[in-house]
């Protein structure tokens, strides 16, 4: 006989959360599908609040100056009935939903990352004003933290913020005087933790550079909200029952989506850029390319962003689904009156789910494939194509072509880029760059009055004899990285985090060389970790092999006339900082997802916005220092490394290098007419990181 010991451990803990929001939940005609049961990571620890490895929900209310008793989803109880039923009125409950959408967010990044998340570390500024940064095992959240009309992401507290207020609305859903949480809309706890997780990948993504940045945090929050709603079973299947043949006509994602829009607060912009009402009947809206460029405030301008998203989603949807209609109806395509066929209902929604859950992997996968700062729009649309190309370099279902061809029925581009073709926006890879660079070298340097073009017209053996030692030179570069051991001292002064032992590495390449981190490596160890490895990858970069290879990458190495550029300890040379490396998948050779490597590399320089002074700042050597710059211009690169084979698969540069005045000249108009609201980002003028809470500002206009 087999002790209760005996079994294996769960795998999963089932959950009941609100499918919408309560207000949707209380509706007669919904009641069947008001509540959904999740499964989410088991965690083998978790404590009362529930407090597990990723999160914590800490359930004080400052407003009432009261504490509620926190949950125990591993009472007994609890376990016997997937946890408590939807309820308003019982704190725990909340406390329980909020760990649940929030467990599940993570749990769609992790997978479609191919790691573990980690948060974005504290950081702080020691006496000798060097950064330092702790470790942040675990996002608080505070599930009744506001009586305001809002929630938000913290960046400082790394703390998600919920509000509670009463309703003053009487729009047949709400009843004045009643309290609307927000910490039970499914859409804005997925949303918050969505923040939350890409500020764990991409800080920089704070900063407001462009008039896309932003927006690209708000859209974003909104795309993975939404296809985790859709990818619930069931939470799609009665409304296409319910809706028999408008399917065809996307109403039933459309109407989701307006409940979507509706319930998360994010105003009307996402609601009248998915469709609208039209004699009671919701109609999508026809894509409209010169919106775009008529669009600034981020929340108007990411909802362009979702609308895209979403129209390429609901393109590959009805590709798949039409065949089923066909069966449906003998051919005809019209259905007859009446219910349709509960297995056409299934049918259907299991499509609706697994599109849903495609969109989502190929959307949060392309964060790893941007740029380290300034995100525009089309850079992400590359970011898409890439990424997917990388993992799945034959499109059977066209879900790529589905994306360009949406993004650019929205008007949205990468600038600079000649052709919307898939082959086109792929990112540039190792031999890309090179040939670039070396066609540049040949128009400064060797022939001052002949283009390149010309020079491979003209004498094709010289120029691809120039070619092949430049191309060695870099793979030389790259050998040497990866085949000789870690140089004896990594750079020590460049490490930031705790100076804790490292833990030794589980595999059994040499300590220094880029190692994919295994899964079964501890967050902390994995933190750790990573900023050894970003140690080791800066002392490399010193080498002279490294330095031409470094150009083609987009880096500048040496500050020359340029003084405002940031240098290193040897005031010549351009201050390279590795921001981050990490772990991402690619297709391997059998088809098997592999480990590559991504390591982010920034450059900064201080801005001025008159530029009189900024031309005498350049010139002038030690003329300016941290105090007196009105804004930091930051550029660099985003690399994929291949540690296999050895090469660089991916260069994903920003628009311009650290020296480029043009770029530069860029964000300083940007930042002095552009920033709108002008007084979320106060702190923008070099100093945005003290700004205490750019996601609150962003956020307090939602639902009004
Ligand atoms: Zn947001």
């Amino acid at each position: 006989m087999a002790g209760a010991q005996d079994y294996p451990p769960p795998n999963v803990r089932r959950l009941r959360i609100y499918s919408f929001d309560p207000a949707l939940a209380a509706q007669y005609d919904l009641a069947g599908t008001s509540g959904v049961t999740i499964e989410v990571p088991w965690e083998d620890d978790l404590k009362p609040g529930p407090v597990g490895e990723y999160v914590e929900v800490i359930d004080v209310d400052p407003g009432s100056n009261a504490g509620y008793t926190p949950v125990d989803l591993n009472s007994p109880a609890l376990l016997a009935t997937d946890g408590l039923a939807p309820s308003e009125s019982d704190p725990r409950f909340h406390q329980q939903m909020c760990y649940a959408v929030a467990m599940k967010t993570i749990e769609h990044f992790e997978r479609a990352l191919g790691r573990k998340a980690l948060w974005s570390s504290h950081r702080h500024q020691s006496e000798d004003k060097r950064y330092h940064e702790n470790y942040v095992p675990r996002l608080r959240i505070y599930p009744h933290a506001l009586r305001q009309q809002n929630a938000f992401y913290s960046p400082t507290k790394k703390a998600l913020l919920f509000g509670y207020f009463p309703t003053r609305a009487k729009d047949g859903r709400n009843i004045p005087g009643t309290t609307v949480f927000t910490c039970l809309s499914h859409d804005i706890i997925a949303h918050e933790t969505t923040h939350a997780l890409l500020d764990g990948v991409h800080p920089r993504f704070n900063e407001p550079v462009n008039e896309d940045v932003l927006a690209f945090h708000e859209a974003f929050a909104d795309i993975v909200a939404l296809f985790q709603h859709f990818s619930y079973p069931g939470v799609l299947r009665d409304q296409i029952a319910r809706t028999r043949g408008n399917l065809a006509r996307q109403s039933v994602l459309g109407q989701l989506a307006q409940q979507f829009a509706l319930a998360s607060g994010r105003g009307d912009a996402l609601r009248s850029y998915l469709g609208k009402e039209e004699n009671g009947e919701w109609k999508p809206v026809k894509p409209n390319p010169a919106l775009l460029d008529q669009t600034s405030e981020p929340h108007d301008r990411g909802a362009i962003l979702v609308a895209a998203v979403f129209g390429a989603f609901t393109k590959v949807y009805q590709a798949r689904t039409r065949d089923l209609f066909r069966i449906a109806t003998e051919g005809t395509g019209v259905l007859r009156e009446g219910d349709i066929h509960p297995d056409l209902v299934n049918r259907l929604a299991e499509e609706a789910q697994r599109c849903s859950e495609r969109a989502l992997q190929m959307c949060i996968r392309a964060i790893d494939y941007c740029p380290p700062v300034g995100i525009t729009f089309g850079a992400y649309l590359r970011a898409i194509v890439t990424a997917d190309y990388d993992m799945y370099p034959v499109d059977r279902e066209n879900w790529r072509l589905a994306f360009i061809e949406s993004f650019r029925e929205w008007g949205i581009s990468p600038r600079g880029t000649r052709s919307m073709a898939e082959d086109s926006l792929l990112w540039p890879t190792e031999k890309d760059v090179v040939e670039a660079r070396v066609k540049v070298e040949v128009a400064e340097e060797r022939v001052k009055e002949e283009s390149a073009e010309k020079w491979v017209k003209e004498a094709p053996g010289a120029f691809y004899g120039y070619m092949d030692s430049a191309t060695k030179r870099s793979r030389v570069a790259l050998t040497k990285m990866f085949q000789q051991a870690a140089p004896a001292e990594s750079d020590e002064h460049y490490s930031r985090k705790a100076s804790r032992a490292a833990p030794p590495r589980p595999s059994s390449k040499p300590a220094g060389v880029l190692t994919p981190t295994p899964l079964s490596m501890k967050r902390f160890d994995i933190w750790l970790d990573a900023d050894r490895q970003a140690a080791t990858f800066h002392s490399w970069l010193l080498d002279e092999d490294w330095a031409w290879l470094a150009r083609a990458l987009g880096l500048v190495v040496e500050v020359g006339n340029t003084k405002t550029i940031s240098a290193g300890r040897d005031p010549n040379r351009a201050a390279i900082e590795i921001h981050s490396v990490r772990t991402a998948m690619k297709r391997g050779a059998l088809g098997f997802p592999e480990p590559h490597m991504v390591v982010v590399v920034t450059q900064r320089r201080a801005g001025f916005f008159d530029k009189g002074k900024q031309q005498e700042m350049d010139e002038t050597p030690g003329a300016f220092n941290e105090l007196t710059l009105d804004f930091k211009y930051r550029a660099g690169c985003t690399l994929l490394i291949d540690p296999e084979k050895m090469e660089i698969r991916r260069v994903i540069r920003t628009p311009g290098t650290v020296a480029d005045d043009d770029e530069l000249d860029r964000m300083r108009r940007y930042l002095l007419d552009g920033l709108t609201p002008p007084d979320a980002f106060q702190g923008v003028t070099g100093r945005l990181a003290d700004t205490a809470e750019p996601f609150a500002m962003l956020h307090s206009h939602a639902g009004e």
